[in-house]
Order: structure tokens, then sequence, then C-alpha cells
């Protein structure tokens, strides 16, 4: 792949997302230009739906139900266990306010 600015050739790099991510990308030597291309775009932007999609199991805990939150959601948000929360009813969804 040659630069669009400069025609320069560029070079395949690989970088990590904040999020541990990895993806690949071209870079110019020359003039600093970046390119990511799409389809590494789409693949990354996959990655992300598949980290940000988790299930749980609703179960019953007396007259209420239970949901178990994972692990990385639960340190993601800081929650803990024994301290409160607040639940916004939605349309189609329930929030969790921690
Ligand atoms: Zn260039």
């Amino acid at each position: 792949m040659n630069c669009p600015n400069c025609r320069n050739k560029m070079k395949k790099k690989t970088d990590n997302t904040p999020e541990g991510v990895s993806f690949t990308y071209f870079k110019c030597d020359k003039c600093g230009e970046e390119i990511l291309d799409l389809k590494q775009l789409h693949a990354v932007a996959e990655k992300y739906r598949e980290m940000k999609k988790y299930t749980a199991k609703i179960s019953k805990w007396g007259e209420s139900l239970a949901v178990r939150i994972p692990k990385p959601l639960t340190k993601k948000y800081s929650l803990k266990a024994n301290t409160e929360v607040t639940l916004v009813p939605e349309k189609n969804a329930i929030k969790i306010l921690s």
C-alpha cells in the first residue's frame, strides 16, 4: 500500500486499543499518514460488540428475582456486594445506576 499523500510505501503496524483489542494499520514514515483499512475497522467494531455483550441468568430470590452480573461488568462499574444501586425502568430495558 502506498501513501495517498506522498506515494511512499506504507508500513504495516499493529497496535492495541485501550480495551486491549488489537488492530493493524498502515503508517507512512515519511509524512506520518496513518490508514486503518475498512476491513480492519469492521473487525475491531465486531470485537467491541462481542465484548459489550453479556448474558446473565435470572434466579429466584424470595419473592424477587436476582440477576447475576458478570465479573467484568462489576469491575468496570465498580459494583460491590451489599451496596445499593438504583434501577431505572425504561421502555425496553432496566437501567442500573451505580
Ligand atoms: Zn506519506
